[in-house]
């Protein structure tokens, strides 16, 4: 190792130690901090962010890096981990300190603008600031890179490597098989008795059953927590400390519970980094879609089929007496049931769900490409819910207004959604070829077959390679959405007693 390459790694070390700190303060203020600390919180968090800002785009680390890239001292990993760093601190010094500026004043702005709007169902009163922020993200799209397409930028800053290239066919293939298929389960249809999904369970007994799940996935408690909040999410401060959130309904524990299973999943992922490469960025999540294939893989794959309940639905049994009464089959169909009528993305079940981010990724690929004027929205997003679900929202809040994330400025990142549930089927039918006795191991409570799988495959190689080249090396070839495909048909064919 070069004395450069070992300054390079303390420096970065020193920028995941400052972001570590802001991740603590973030829990913080979402799980135990008064409410009366908000305004300190706020200039602790600003000051520390600026800070970290200041590190990665300080030129002594620009100097470091370009003197690294390509050097013949370094090895594969540490090569990976130069040029991961590099594309954090070119990204980080293309944008403009003005444009830095005007963008965290729209993003705050957007923010109150979308909740009152929202509340009051008035696309109207959003589309002015809606328009600005469309036009800052095309300006720092081009500051980062000025001769790619506006929108392959945004999506490339949670997706590296992905482009509308590469999502068309992928969207549309996945888009020629779901809207036929769902319109076939809707009009099979199957009438199963699901009362006992609103049975009412108490908090600290869904705490309980819950925890004794995330425990038998193999979620590390000494590097851990579990706790309650408005939002469920998994943050913490590094690979160490890796803390997952849930909230309760106490006449809903489905919810709380594969919302559980689905925030361990990503929790594993982040307690599976390559120790040996420390905090470092070539140890990080590949990217927002490989994150969520591990949530989702937990919670779909596994969490919502038939070996994780052969071994877990008995002593659920146990704990909930109300369920006495039901088979596994049933309890199955009623995890999984799908709502032809639900508008709304966050609530939607794991078949219709792709079609709600395809929806919007076609509408944000409009957008930036100038086809579809803000104006037109509502519109848009009626006539696509009509032909893809076959519903149409009465109210622009529960259509076009409904999701948070166009009023802080995430445009791009809802493809990753989707490529997560693709990247989970594909990932789980190769564990499942290459491992015969998962789903064996799953019914007898055991997820380590599995989880070996992944920390191998997935979790220790981290961003060593580009996204591509990770799941080439883990599953023998590129994205491909026939898994998902061939998946979902089998299990909703089943569910629905489909010919
Ligand atoms: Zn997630």
């Amino acid at each position: 190792m070069t004395a450069p390459y070992t300054e390079l790694t303390q420096r970065l070390s020193d920028l995941a130690a400052i972001e570590g700190a802001l991740g603590i303060l973030q829990w913080d203020q979402e799980i135990v901090m008064p409410s009366g600390a908000a305004e300190a919180r706020g200039r602790q968090i600003a000051v520390l962010s600026v800070l970290a800002h200041e590190k990665l785009t300080s030129p002594e680390l620009g100097a470091l890096l370009e003197s690294q890239q390509g050097s013949k001292d370094l090895d594969e990993t540490q090569t990976a981990n130069v040029r991961e760093a590099l594309r954090d601190h070119r990204r980080a010094v293309r944008i403009p300190a003005e444009l830095v500026r005007a963008w965290g004043e729209a993003t705050v702005a957007g923010h109150e603008v979308w909740v009152q709007a929202r509340k009051d169902n008035d696309f109207h009163a959003f589309q002015p600031i809606l328009t600005k922020l469309v036009d800052l993200a095309r300006r720092r799209a081009e500051a980062v890179d000025p001769h790619a397409p506006a929108y392959d930028v945004l999506i490339d800053e949670f997706e590296p490597g992905m482009t509308m290239a590469r999502l068309d066919p992928v969207f549309d293939e996945l888009k020629a098989f779901l809207v036929p298929f769902i319109a076939q389960v809707r009009a099979a249809g199957r009438p199963v008795d699901t009362a006992w999904r609103t049975s009412h369970v108490s908090v600290e007994d869904q705490r309980k059953a819950g925890e004794a799940i995330v425990r038998s996935m193999g979620y590390d408690f000494s590097r851990g927590r579990l706790d309650t909040s408005v939002h469920p999410f998994c943050g913490g401060a590094g690979p160490d400390d890796v803390r997952i959130t849930t909230r309760y309904k106490e006449n809903g524990f489905t919810g709380s519970l594969l919302g559980m299973i689905h925030e361990t999943g990503h929790a594993l992922y982040e307690q599976g980094r390559d120790a040996t490469v420390g905090d470092q960025p070539v140890s990080r999540a590949r990217s927002m879609g490989i994150h969520e294939s591990q949530s989702l893989l937990w919670e779909k794959q596994v969490g919502q089929g038939r070996s994780f309940w052969t071994w877990h639905f008995p002593k659920l049994q146990q704990a909930y007496p109300f369920l006495a009464g039901i088979s596994l089959d049933d309890f199955l169909f009623g995890i999984n049931e799908v709502d032809f009528t639900n508008l709304i993305r966050v609530d939607a079940d794991e078949l219709t769900y792709p079609l709600h981010v395809i929806l919007r990724y076609e509408i944000e690929r409009d957008l930036f490409s100038g086809a579809l004027p803000v104006a037109d929205l509502p519109e848009a997003w009626n006539a696509k819910m009509r032909a893809y679900l076959d519903i149409v929202p009465p109210q622009d809040r529960n259509g076009v207004l409904q999701d948070v994330h166009w009023s802080g400025g995430l445009f791009g990142y809802f493809p990753s959604y989707t490529l997560g549930a693709l990247y989970a089927a594909q990932f789980y039918q190769t564990a499942v070829r290459e491992v015969p006795g998962v789903p064996d191991a799953l019914a007898g409570g055991q997820p380590g077959p599995l989880l070996d799988w992944l920390r191998a495959k997935i979790h220790r190689p981290g961003s060593r390679w580009l996204t591509d080249d990770l799941c080439t090396r883990a599953t023998g070839r590129s994205l491909d959405p026939q898994a998902f495909i061939g998946y979902a048909r089998q299990k909703y064919s089943r569910l629905y007693r489909l010919a």
